[in-house]
């Protein structure tokens, strides 16, 4: 079945430094420290903007674990609680994609997070029988064209949005990651909230286009760009000297997010997985 056009505004519920691969290997509490509130108090404000349009939220594990409120808060609000990882780093490698799983399994099962985003929207194929294996019903961890989808081992991959300016990919084989590659075949991520940084107005027009063409895109923005925590970016500013291209990801997007609510319809990602 072809579900009814909406838009399909994912937020992906990490901390602020979660772009820069910096911080990844810290120990946890000195991440918990840095975080410093700022995520447990992002979530009323951007709870507020939703108001009653759906969507849905990946949340970092060892956040539940810091703020245990904010998959509550989220599941009473009526948006879906889905699971983007345990600890937010590069997760490629199979053995360690399952010892991510485990390590947030409880509040996984007790709120009934049955989509998975992976970090970077970056996976590999093994990992699909690894979410059927934990109950997932589907996965958002591949860049692909809007509309696309594709059941592998039983669970829906259903890609974030690129616009093909050459041809449409014959199959969506991880990893699909934004990269050089991608962007040399032709396909322009616009589901990505760093491309929203740099092109808003083109990105809302692909959009706009893609919904008229019956399509349902599929985008990613983070609490940090809706809502700025105290001290940031100048926190996140050696990050992006040693790395320009995270310059796009600390512009604040609540405009944007308030245009799109005003102007399409919106549903959790699992609605829209259950109408495939
Ligand atoms: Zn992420």
């Amino acid at each position: 079945m072809t579900p009814s056009p909406r838009l399909l505004i994912t937020i992906d519920y990490e901390s602020w430094f979660a772009p820069s691969r910096r911080y990844d290997f810290l120990p946890p509490e000195t991440r918990f420290r840095l975080d410093n509130e700022t995520s447990r108090h992002a979530l009323d404000p951007i709870l507020g903007i939703f108001g009653g349009s759906k969507t849905t939220f990946y949340l970092v594990g060892e956040m539940v674990g810091w703020y245990p409120e904010l998959p509550d808060k989220i599941f009473k609000a009526g948006h879906e609680v889905g699971f983007h990882c345990h600890i937010h780093r590069r997760l490629d490698d199979v053995k360690e994609i399952e010892k991510d799983l485990n390590a947030s399994a409880e509040w996984i099962q007790r709120y009934n997070a049955r989509g998975y985003r992976a970090p970077m929207i970056n996976t590999v194929e093994e990992a699909y029988p690894l979410l059927a294996k934990h109950n997932f019903l589907y996965s958002s961890s591949q860049y692909a064209p809007a509309g696309a989808a594709v059941r592998k081992a039983n669970v829906w991959e259903v890609p974030v949005s690129t616009l093909p300016l050459l041809k449409f990919p014959a199959e969506l084989i991880a990893p699909r990651h934004m990269n050089l590659k991608l962007v040399a075949r032709g396909e322009f991520p616009y589901g990505s909230s760093f491309t929203v940084g740099l092109f808003r107005k083109l990105v809302y027009k692909i959009i706009e286009r893609d919904f008229k063409a019956g399509k349902s895109p599929v985008i990613f923005l983070h609490p940090y760009e809706i809502f700025t925590p105290k001290g940031y970016p100048q926190n996140f500013m050696v990050d992006m000297l040693h790395h320009p291209l995270l310059f796009p990801f600390t512009y604040n997007k609540s405009n944007f997010l308030k245009d799109l609510l005003k102007n399409f319809p919106t549903s959790t990602m699992q609605d829209y997985v259950k109408d495939l």
